[in-house]
């Protein structure tokens, strides 16, 4: 029995183009995104049966660090599909507009420090708008492999892959085209309703 399961697309695997490529989101919604289900389906297997048997505190610790792994890696792989649209681009308006406004800027200065963001990921990981409960603030993030450099409280609203996957066959070495064409795909309305939801 799976607890996770790998989410269907919004849209066909060419709904994106010219901005991503059938290929790349095929291969990466059916070869990664379901890597990252069944890793955390696993592994919850593989929990349970350290429970009945033992195992030791070493292989629990390696356990939990690959939980943690998959399922964000699902986590947010399930929202960067949403995020994006065959009708996406051009700019938030109403209450996401104005949070930005306030929080980072506007839409210039907030899409320059994701741009930022995700141009400067070491290695596999993302760039995301969040918002933070505690201070009330919708703030901009990298987040390394999947799971690490978060702030705890927050929640992603819309999230960037700078892994290689999502973009190599396309864009190959030159990672700021892939950024740019980002902007043209990004669903503001599946943004707007998130921030609606938390705060
Ligand atoms: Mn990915």
């Amino acid at each position: 029995m799976s607890v996770y399961t790998l989410p269907d697309l919004p849209y066909d695997y060419g709904a994106l183009e010219p901005h991503l490529s059938a290929e790349i989101v095929e291969l990466h919604h059916d070869k990664h995104h379901a890597a990252y289900v069944k890793g955390a389906n696993d592994t919850l297997e593989q929990l349970a049966e350290h429970r009945e048997k033992g195992g030791g505190p070493a292989l629990l610790n390696a356990l939990e660090k690959n939980l943690a792994f998959h399922v964000s890696g699902h986590a947010l792989h399930s929202l960067f599909w949403q995020n994006m649209s065959p009708d996406g681009g051009g700019e938030p308006d109403g209450a996401l507009a104005t949070r930005i406004e306030a929080d980072l800027g506007g839409y210039q200065a907030m899409r320059a420090q994701v741009t930022a963001a995700a141009m400067g990921v070491q290695g596999s990981g993302w760039a995301a708008l969040a918002y933070e409960p505690l201070g009330d603030k919708v703030v901009v993030t990298q987040i390394y492999d999947h799971q690490s450099n978060t702030p705890t409280a927050g929640t992603p609203l819309l999230v960037l892959d700078m892994w290689e996957h999502a973009f190599y066959l396309q864009y190959k070495n030159v990672k700021a085209d892939w950024v740019e064409a980002f902007w043209n795909i990004v669903n503001w309305n599946d943004v707007a309703t998130r921030l609606s939801d938390v705060s």
